[in-house]
């Protein structure tokens, strides 16, 4: 899974992929393609309630139906009629009903839909060219099927039209394969046309709607999630996060490292270069970050003011040292000037506190936030522009009461 925020260049706050394509549009009512998955796996699972609903709807339909025409039309006719339906109807219903209640649904629902539209459809053209030789009109029949392909299935705009004008098709062909009467045949035709135009027009406003709806739905989300500066994940974001993949990684047995990157002498900074100058290097620090940690667990966020977080997922020792010097290098291959640091290189620095342990039963992750800071401690003690690695202290720690110190033989630095 790639993360799309990634895809943004240096210095600049990433922007989200739902608030990209609301600015694209979509005429065609089609999002760029991870977003077109999510909005149908979003709207295959909140139209389930009204599908389920207007299923047993048709059902309804199609046995009052049954029985009407049952004794309306005559009794040769009736019985072929019964014999369509049978083979039609019943098991493309029963294998609805199936996909709808089961775990299918996400995955087959569509293509069943589609089948369900084409046999009931089919199934609502033959029945109404057989009435129509015994002179009883049934296009009022498919006039109802049309509307419940565009608007009962839970079909988008595409499947519902494809499916529609098919139906629309069949009759016509039917009508004249059937040789029914050109005048009435003419009118029938003329009235599904329009049908359809409405089905269509309505069933497209309505999925624009949708669309709209969806994408400012997850952008209110995405914002609320976001640091507005930066563009990175906020602070809330991360601890919400960080409860989920602490209870994860405890189910799962798998260890965690957290970073916690601090600027260096960044009050120095602001003051030479003035505030300004200091937001565009916490865009700088914060986009270089982002692409240090990019697999799908990893979440990195601005923990406040010039402090920056990091968790990665199923992540031993050497990987988050690998991780931590690649942070290392690549703010110093920013190359931002820093005339007011007290060391020697003027330049623009961080020191990294890294955490890593394997989650157990009984532990929190505000041990883990601990240990991180208790390692950023001691790297600015040691003398910062450094990289100071805790793991086994954690034994040690109970929340609170615990400092490493520069002295502790434990602690491990990589500079
Ligand atoms: P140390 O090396 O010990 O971390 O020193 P420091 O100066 O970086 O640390 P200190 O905590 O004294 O100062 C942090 C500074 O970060 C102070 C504040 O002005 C600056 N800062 C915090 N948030 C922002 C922000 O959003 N924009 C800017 N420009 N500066 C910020
Ligand atoms: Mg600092
Ligand atoms: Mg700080």
């Amino acid at each position: 899974m790639s993360n799309p925020y990634s895809q943004h260049s240096a210095g600049t706050p990433p922007e989200s992929p739902h608030a990209l394509q609301l600015r694209r549009g979509f005429p065609r009512l089609r999002f760029e393609a991870p977003l077109e998955e999510e909005f149908r796996r979003a709207h295959r699972a909140e139209t389930l309630p009204q599908v389920r609903r207007n299923l047993w709807l048709g059902i309804g339909f199609l046995l009052v139906f049954a029985v009407l025409t049952h004794f309306v039309l005559a009794p040769s006719t009736s019985i072929r009629l019964d014999l369509i339906r049978a083979a039609t109807f019943a098991p493309v219903v029963v294998a609805m009903v199936v996909v709808v209640y089961s775990r299918w649904y996400d995955r087959f629902y569509p293509l069943v839909a589609m089948i369900g539209a084409l046999v009931f459809g089919a199934g609502a053209v033959a029945i109404a060219v057989l009435a129509a030789r015994e002179g009883v009109s049934l296009i009022s029949a498919i006039v109802l099927v049309t509307i419940y392909i565009y608007f009962m299935l839970g079909m988008t705009f595409y499947p519902a039209l494809t499916a529609a004008l098919a139906v629309f098709l069949t009759y016509a062909l039917g009508a004249h394969v059937a040789d029914l009467p050109a005048n009435t045949v003419v009118i029938d035709l003329v009235v599904l046309a329009f049908t359809n135009v409405v089905g269509a027009i309505v069933s497209y406003s309505l999925e624009r709607a949708n669309r709209t709806n969806f994408l400012e739905e997850r952008l209110l989300i995405e914002t609320a999630s976001r640091d507005g500066l930066t563009g990175i994940h906020n602070r809330r974001f991360f601890d919400e996060h960080l409860e989920k993949v602490w209870s994860q990684a405890t189910r799962e047995r798998v260890p965690l490292a957290l970073l916690l990157v601090d600027i260096d002498h960044f009050k120095a900074y602001n003051d030479c270069y003035g505030h300004q100058a200091g937001d565009e290097c916490l865009r700088k620090v914060a986009w270089c970050l982002s692409r240090a940690a990019r697999r799908p667990l990893d979440v990195t966020a601005r923990y406040g003011g010039e402090e920056f977080a990091i968790v990665l997922y199923d992540a031993r020792r050497s990987h988050a040292e690998e991780v931590a010097l690649r942070i290392r290098s690549g703010i110093e291959a920013l190359a931002i000037a820093h005339a007011a640091s007290p060391e020697r290189e003027k330049r623009l620095t961080v020191s990294i506190g890294v955490a890593c342990i394997e989650p157990v039963v009984g532990r929190s992750a505000h041990g883990f936030v601990q240990l991180a800071d208790e390692a950023l401690y001691a790297a600015k003690e040691r003398g910062r522009n450094r990289v100071v690695i805790m793991d086994k202290e954690y034994e040690q720690l109970s929340t609170g009461s615990f400092r490493g110190s520069a002295d502790t033989p434990d602690l491990h630095t990589v500079v």
